[in-house]
């Protein structure tokens, strides 16, 4: 099926229109006709060939809202016209251990980014959410809760999974004082979900227009990362940091703030590293540091129902997709709230 998109064809040049060829769903597929797709920082990365490991053209996305429009003939769980959603991942190799304790996002086989992955039906490469519409095995596909606003549910699939999973593995909730660095499409779920988890929430930010949102997002407290007196009153106070920022930074900022036993959890990934900590911080206190990547497909469906219960959806702003090079330049100034999600029409317009 000839396929509209939006792709970048070197990592210097701004996206624009590109066509591709999406496979007939088989047995196992679902066709889903995309409504709304998220922007993520990863897509720049991606697009920019930060990481270095970028094949062109790449169509980004992998915060996917659509329409199911067609179904395999083994597909139980979907028929068309239902509400469909595609995260970071469109295949694994479903043997490996982390396969088999629904950790496909650890997969230790072959695990198929939604994007700029080897495809294993075409022999290409994948191609993301900045498009008409996506083929996906069924068990890679996620349910929509009715009662979410689809475009707004878009960045629970990567933003939302990416600071789940971690809250989750830490076994955050009431008692606990988490913090979270940085107020950008993952740092505002961060700060939703972990208020929802009923833990004491410490936003840091170096941006300080956002201390008012950051409160009204369910952080108890703000604090402005620049400031180091601000930041003191906090030494040896927190369970768990998690931080999604996305260039290279002072981390011993965040080790210090950490209790005995604490965590400092990086989701952030900058193309150049962050200067190493102090060892006598780590060992002092026994702290550690750690890296979590998105969640696994059932952990994802487990996110969707838990922001469902609670009424959580991202904060976004709408845009067509002709805007998408706009909206890039404005994230990497930090100025998003708090998450740009395009409204697929414009690709048909
Ligand atoms: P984003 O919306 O652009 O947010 C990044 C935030 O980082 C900004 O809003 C800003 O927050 C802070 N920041 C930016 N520049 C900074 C600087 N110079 N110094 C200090 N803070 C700065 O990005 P995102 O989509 O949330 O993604 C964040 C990172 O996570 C990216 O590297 C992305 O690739 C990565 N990521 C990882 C996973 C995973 O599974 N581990 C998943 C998705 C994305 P303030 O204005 O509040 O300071
Ligand atoms: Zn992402
Ligand atoms: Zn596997």
């Amino acid at each position: 099926m000839k396929t509209r998109s939006f792709a970048a064809q070197t990592a210097t040049s701004p996206l624009g229109q590109f066509s591709f060829e999406r496979r007939e769903p088989g047995a196992e597929d679902v066709q889903i006709d995309i409504l709304h797709c998220g922007i993520c920082h990863s897509d720049i990365h991606t697009a920019r060939n930060e990481w270095h490991n970028t094949i062109f053209p790449v169509v980004p996305g992998h915060e996917i809202v659509g329409r199911v429009s067609a179904v395999g003939k083994g597909v139980k769980g979907f028929e068309p016209g239902d509400l469909a959603a595609v995260g970071c991942m469109v295949d694994s190799c479903r043997e490996c251990s982390s396969c088999a304790e629904g950790l496909e996002q650890y997969c230790e086989g072959s695990m198929v980014l939604t994007y700029n992955s080897p495809d294993r039906h075409t022999g290409g490469m994948t191609y993301g959410g900045y498009s008409e519409r996506i083929v996906v095995a069924e068990r890679f596909a996620l349910r929509v809760p009715g009662n979410l606003d689809p475009a707004a549910t878009a960045p629970l699939l990567c933003a939302g999974i990416t600071l789940y999973s971690p809250l989750r593995h830490w076994k955050v909730g009431k008692g606990n004082k988490v913090g979270i660095v940085g107020l950008g499409g993952l740092g505002h779920m961060g700060v939703k979900l972990a208020h929802a988890m009923g833990a004491h929430v410490v936003l840091f930010t170096t941006s300080a227009s956002k201390v008012e949102d950051g409160r009204r997002l369910g952080a108890d407290e703000v604090v402005i990362s620049r400031d180091a007196d601000a930041m003191k009153k906090h030494t040896r106070s927190f369970d768990l940091i998690i931080n999604s920022v996305s260039v290279p930074h002072d981390l011993d900022a965040y080790v210090t703030l950490l209790r005995r036993d604490g965590t400092l959890c990086l989701l952030g990934a900058p193309s150049e590293p962050h200067p190493s900590p102090a060892i006598f911080n780590l060992i002092l206190a026994r702290r550690r540091i750690a890296g979590s990547v998105i969640g696994g497909i059932r952990e994802t469906q487990e996110m969707l129902d838990f922001c469902s219960a609670h009424e959580i959806e991202s904060d976004i702003e709408r845009i067509p997709i002709q805007k998408v090079n706009e909206a890039y330049e404005r994230m990497l100034r930090s100025d998003v709230k708090y998450r740009f999600v395009i409204d697929m029409a414009s690709l048909r317009a």
